[in-house]
């Protein structure tokens, strides 16, 4: 056998490795419990991770779900929204925006979003609007989103929507365990929907959602959605719901993780911080936090119109990169025929063909992103 050079061990572009170690006995002594009481749905567990989340955030009510999409599908029916109701989203965003405003029958219009936060700003409101009334639709409300871990600006969100006479949702899917203001994500006021995907900041073994709120009657059409819309006499269902619990086993293993997460958000910022020397080459999203807000930095995302030289660079040495998005929603096969603002969706299409989300975890080694940044760097110090 020749000799050859130790590889590198790789870099997972998000670890959940180091937090299942540090979290293992835990989990197992919690698997295990939920395995003797044999209260696979809606268990103990699940009103635990109930109460425990709506303190963490700092809300009335959290109703927990199966996932994040059916938390926004809740969310719609719970705000009965449906045919000929127009929601706004932004076309810069994981499809499920999207897709459950489209699933209870109403239309998605996409508003395109502000370059530096990558978020909708308030001001896309305006256009998004005209697009709604030019296609004969009722706009009801708007869905921002807290892209990438970054609260939107949701004081500015709450004035342009009550001057509209909308209502606002947050899908904050990515931004679990982040804050504005000294409020957390949940905590706002705002209904808002998260997701317990493993990948996002706070994720399960499996898939989980849930949707907060400060509403009592909200709160309880909520519950009652998830489980077929069932009124107080379970043999008399009160509204067309879905089957949408949370498996109690989901609910067990967050628990654990839950309990760690203010500490994990504190990691991520000593992560992102030190992916911010990167600004001598390209975009960093560092400087696009507003002063008071902590993102959750689900993903550390750059911009450069030299992506596709980088992501070769960082494949070559092994590191895995992800591009989110690399097409608008309004742009795809499912999404073509609903509105769009007229600008032309600019800023939108003009990030798709720039942003590069880099390796990003609590437990990222410096050692190891030191090699992500070098490579960077010199990727794109080379002439082109
Ligand atoms: C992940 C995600 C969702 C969907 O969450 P699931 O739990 O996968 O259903 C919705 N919106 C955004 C912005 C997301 O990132």
């Amino acid at each position: 056998m020749t000799a050859m050079a130790e590889p590198a061990t790789a870099i997972p572009f998000i670890d959940i490795r180091p937090q299942t170690e540090r979290l293992r006995a835990e989990i197992d002594r919690r698997i295990a419990a939920v395995i003797d009481h044999g209260q696979f749905i809606m268990g103990p567990e699940v009103a635990e991770l109930e109460a425990a989340l709506a303190e963490f955030c700092g809300c009335r009510h959290a109703v927990s779900c199966s996932s994040g999409t059916d938390a926004i599908v809740l969310a719609m029916l719970a705000r009965g929204v449906g045919r000929g109701d127009a929601v706004i989203v932004p076309s810069f965003t994981f499809a499920a925006t999207a897709e459950a405003v489209a699933l209870v029958g109403a239309t998605p219009v996409f508003m395109d979003c502000d370059r530096s936060t990558m978020n909708a700003s308030p001001s896309e409101l305006v256009a998004a609007l005209d697009a709604t009334n030019a296609a004969g639709l009722n706009p009801v409300g708007v869905m921002v989103v807290d892209l990438f871990g970054l609260p939107a600006d949701i004081d500015g969100w709450i004035v342009a929507c009550r001057e509209a006479g909308i209502w606002l949702i947050v899908d904050a899917a990515q931004s679990m365990g982040g804050s504005i203001g000294g409020r957390r994500v949940g905590g706002t006021g705002v209904l808002t929907t998260t997701s317990f995907f493993p990948a996002k900041p706070l994720g399960a073994y499996g898939d989980g959602g849930a949707v907060f709120t400060d509403d009592d009657d909200e709160a309880a059409a909520l519950r009652s959605l998830r489980v077929h819309g069932q009124g107080s006499d379970k043999y008399d269902n009160v509204r067309i719901g879905l089957n949408a619990r949370i498996d109690t086993l989901q609910a067990a293993i967050l628990l654990p993780k839950l309990a760690i997460l203010a500490e994990e958000i504190e990691r991520r910022q000593q992560v992102a911080a030190r992916y911010a020397v990167l600004r001598e080459v390209c975009d960093v999203p560092n400087v696009a936090v507003p002063d008071g807000c902590v993102s959750a930095w689900a993903q550390y995302t750059i911009r450069t119109p030299r992506r596709e030289q980088v992501r070769a660079a960082l494949a070559d040495a092994g590191i895995p990169t992800q591009v989110y998005y690399r097409k608008g929603v309004h742009e795809q096969t499912a999404y073509a025929r609903y509105p769009a603002s007229g600008n032309g969706m600019v800023t939108t299409l003009a990030l798709c063909d720039e942003v590069l989300s880099l390796p990003m975890s609590p437990y990222l080694r410096e050692d190891d992103q030191q090699r992500v940044v070098d490579t960077v760097l010199s990727a794109l110090a080379s002439a082109e």
